[in-house]
């Protein structure tokens, strides 16, 4: 069975699906895995290392997407410079493995769907503790919780610890954290560790405890309406509860030397958290780091892919940000990518068991037909 990591294309992706490390495992389960040459350059994984753990690295791109029984990817497939979509190299019946982003682009599964691809979609691999291992979403969120404490901090124009020196003593910034998921309790933890005086609201009541755990403060806000979904995740709350929330949220904003905004509901646009008056707010000099930039953004100031100044206060729109660390995102994504592998590879051949939850769940086409009743609903 040929397993094929092909070479990212999407501009500003530096994460590769597979690392040689896993590479080297994989073989020794009997699997033939080919890599596109080139595919690890950007995260500094070289043809060679690939070789050496028993990769067949190949030129031919075509061949590679053509021939494989499987082919591993990061971002979604997307039209080439020749004009030739990804999808269209990909021969039916083949699977892919990708993050497809299937409810805001469900026209895309159509296509799959059409082509007779086996597409199963990293962000449907449901959050339980069976799936844990193959948890990609987590995996990713966490590096960019990490990487926006770190833009957070070399964006401030002071220290994050407190210092105590013969030229004075320097209080500790504050940071406040808005939404405290995967991303949010990382980018708490990094803060904590870097000296900051930490904050976070979530409206998940849940999460309290992994806040105050973390050595951050929880600011409660008693929406008086329910807020979490099926799985967990938060529920798009009304315009009253929003309204109620910013008002309470509002003194911890004037008093933030950096806010790092994560919050988002599935399938919706992110929810404005901080609007124009709330940054008119904020003291000059202090920053923004929103991580719903690519969902339209937390605060009502941010440009997605931009930094812009407004009244002295830097809003920070990063995209991708897990592609900027992407020698521990690929490593990571890969380990979860050979974990989904044991689930749907037994003795060497394709085995999909469609009663299991996790393959009904993440497999979005199979057999010319879309598989998921939300991708249908979006596409509707
Ligand atoms: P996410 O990226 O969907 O959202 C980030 C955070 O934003 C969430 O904590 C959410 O509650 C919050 N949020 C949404 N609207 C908000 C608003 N208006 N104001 C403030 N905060 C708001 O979340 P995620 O990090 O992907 O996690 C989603 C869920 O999945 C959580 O319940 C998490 O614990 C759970 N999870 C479970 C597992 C597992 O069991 N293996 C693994 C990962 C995540």
């Amino acid at each position: 069975m040929k397993i094929a990591v092909a070479k990212e294309i999407e501009v500003g992706e530096r994460r590769v699906a597979l690392v040689p490390d896993v590479v080297g495992k994989l073989v020794k389960q009997g699997l033939e895995v080919w890599v596109e040459a080139g595919a690890g350059d950007l995260s500094y994984f070289s043809d060679a290392a690939y070789e050496s753990a028993g990769a067949q690295v190949l030129n031919d791109g075509a061949r590679l997407w053509g021939e494989a029984d499987v082919v591993l990817k990061v971002s979604p497939p997307r039209e080439r410079e020749d004009g030739q979509s990804e999808i269209d190299r990909l021969r039916p019946g083949a699977v892919l493995i990708s993050f497809l982003n299937p409810l805001g682009e469900p026209s895309r599964i159509q296509r799959l769907a059409e082509r007779g691809v086996t597409a199963i979609s990293m962000e449907m691999i449901p959050r339980t503790s069976r799936a844990q291992s193959m948890d990609a979403l987590s995996s990713q969120a966490g590096v960019a919780g990490y990487q926006a404490a770190l833009l957070g901090a070399a964006a401030l124009p002071k220290f994050f610890p407190m210092l105590t020196t013969a030229a004075g003593t320097i209080p500790p910034a504050k940071v406040f954290v808005m939404g405290a998921g995967v991303a949010g309790l990382q980018a708490i933890a990094t803060c904590r560790r870097l000296g900051a005086v930490v904050e976070a609201f979530d409206i998940r009541p849940a999460v309290k405890e992994e806040v105050q755990s973390l050595g951050a403060k929880f600011v409660e806000v008693n929406l008086e309406e329910d807020t979490v979904a099926e799985g967990g995740y938060a529920k798009e709350i009304s315009e009253a509860a929003k309204a109620r929330s910013r008002q309470i949220i509002t003194e911890h904003v004037k008093q933030a030397d950096v806010i790092i905004t994560t919050a988002q509901v599935p399938g919706k646009a992110a929810p404005i958290l901080l609007t124009e008056e709330m940054v008119a707010q904020m003291k000059p000099g202090s920053v923004v780091v929103d991580l719903a930039a690519e969902q339209g953004g937390n605060c009502a100031c941010t440009e997605p892919g931009k930094d812009v100044v407004k009244n002295g206060v830097t809003i920070m729109g990063p995209i991708n940000l897990p592609s900027s660390l992407p020698i521990h995102a690929s490593q990571m994504y890969a380990k979860n990518l050979t974990s989904l592998l044991q689930l749907i590879v037994k003795d060497g051949e394709l085995a999909l068991n469609f009663e299991d939850d996790i393959i009904a769940s993440a497999c979005v086409a199979h057999g010319g037909e879309i598989r998921n009743e939300r991708v249908k609903a979006a596409l509707a």
